[in-house]
């Protein structure tokens, strides 16, 4: 008999899987080709071509000892001190290595955050639509997910409702930008926004709450725009980066979290936040993947592959009369469902052999996300299928 608590977990992933199972009896029906699985957010951008020369260089160089062996749990210190004179260069900070904590991509150092600061029924803010992995992890720990409503037509956060939901137990809010689903990036105003609130908050109730930047899309951003660096911004500021997306390594599992000198109890969250990526089975960051980073930390993944994707996306969307959000990052395009029911349009569209993801499972109903994180010639050979669905609601 599975745990209480893990049936509903159970419940909530068959229903991924059954759309991956649809979607591969469709492909065996109507051919791959005439399939457009636009549902998951796997890079389909390489590698960089450094990404496998470290690895080859680390396995026939690196002495075999350090290589495979247990280490600190928080990771190499001179992968460590590598990234925080990277981030210094980049945003002009001042980490060393004791502020960084390397961990088993943006989710293991999401869990290892929230395991470091969460006690039962704490609140952890987030803003709708947001990425629905966050409830599991909040309540991973009995924390109480707390959502802010979603804020068309810019889905910039609601800085009034956000004000408005912050109670003494509030103690992290978690901001992803560039933001999974909407593709938006949250600007400077909004971030100042945020931190003019917070610490307002801090000092009412006394207490203190963090701000988690989830950041596994930052290089993903389009037409030069700034996705601003929180450290910056807000002295409670922690960063979770990982090198899924901007370095097409998702199976890799390699992140990062920053924990700077400025947060509130530094030296004890340095310490729980080690002890937690220990406890919860991480141990350490994937070694070779740590030596790799360091190798490739000017290293990048072609975006303009994305870029292209999302203009031609947008263009043929919004010329079907669709009302989208233009996308300024990450690879995903957010849509208004022709009918307020966004289960119901997800699967009008896969009649049309279009897979897409609803917007509730993002704690957003009247929007679907539609990854173009695929084969440009998917996209285009999908556009009969777009046109389709738009006609199908007197669209076009
Ligand atoms: N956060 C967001 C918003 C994501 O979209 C994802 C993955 O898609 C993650 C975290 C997890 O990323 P990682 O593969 O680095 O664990």
């Amino acid at each position: 008999m599975i745990a209480k608590k893990m049936v509903k977990y159970v419940e909530g992933s068959s229903v991924i899987r059954a759309m991956f199972e649809e979607g591969k009896k469709m492909a065996a029906k109507y051919g791959a080709e005439n399939v457009y699985d636009f549902s998951l957010g796997n890079p389909s951008t390489l590698p960089p071509k450094e990404v496998n020369e470290a690895i080859i260089d680390i396995a026939s160089n690196e002495d075999p000892n350090r290589l495979h062996g247990y280490m600190n749990n928080s990771g190499f210190e001179d992968v460590r001190e590598a990234i925080a004179q990277s981030l210094n260069k980049r945003f002009d900070t001042h980490f060393s290595q004791k502020n960084i904590l390397m961990t088993v991509g943006a989710a293991g150092g999401l869990n290892v955050i929230l395991k470091s600061i969460i006690d039962p029924e704490d609140e952890v803010i987030a803003f709708a639509p947001y990425f629905g992995e966050y409830n599991n992890y909040v309540a991973n720990f009995d924390g109480k997910i707390v959502a802010v409503s979603p804020n068309p037509p810019s889905f910039q956060p609601n800085i009034k409702e956000f004000a408005e939901k912050i109670t003494p137990k509030t103690k992290a809010v978690i901001i992803n930008n560039p933001n999974n689903p909407t593709g938006v990036v949250y600007s400077e105003e909004t971030i100042k926004e945020l931190a003019k609130v917070l610490e307002d908050k801090q000092k009412e109730y006394g207490t203190a709450i963090y701000l988690i930047a989830d950041e596994p899309y930052r290089e993903l951003a389009y037409d030069g725009v700034e996705v601003p660096y929180l450290t910056k911004y807000y002295d409670n500021a922690i960063v979770g980066y990982s090198y899924s997306k901007s370095l097409s390594l998702p199976g890799e599992r390699i992140g990062y979290l920053v924990i700077p000198d400025e947060a509130d109890d530094f030296e004890n969250l340095i310490a729980a936040a080690n002890v937690a990526n220990r406890i919860l089975g991480f141990v350490n960051a994937p070694s070779l993947q740590q030596l790799v980073i360091k190798k490739c930390l000017d290293a990048s993944t072609d975006i303009s592959i994305y870029d292209t994707n999302r203009t031609l996306l947008y263009d043929k969307l919004t010329s079907l009369g669709f009302e989208c959000v233009k996308p300024q990052g990450a690879f995903y395009l957010w849509m208004k469902t022709a009918e307020p029911d966004d289960v119901a349009f997800a699967a009008k569209a896969k009649e049309f052999n279009l897979l897409i993801v609803p917007g509730s499972s993002f704690m957003c109903p009247g929007y679907v996300r539609i990854a173009y994180c695929v084969e440009k010639a998917m996209i285009e050979r999908s556009f009969a299928a777009f046109e389709k669905l738009a006609q199908s609601y007197g669209l076009k």
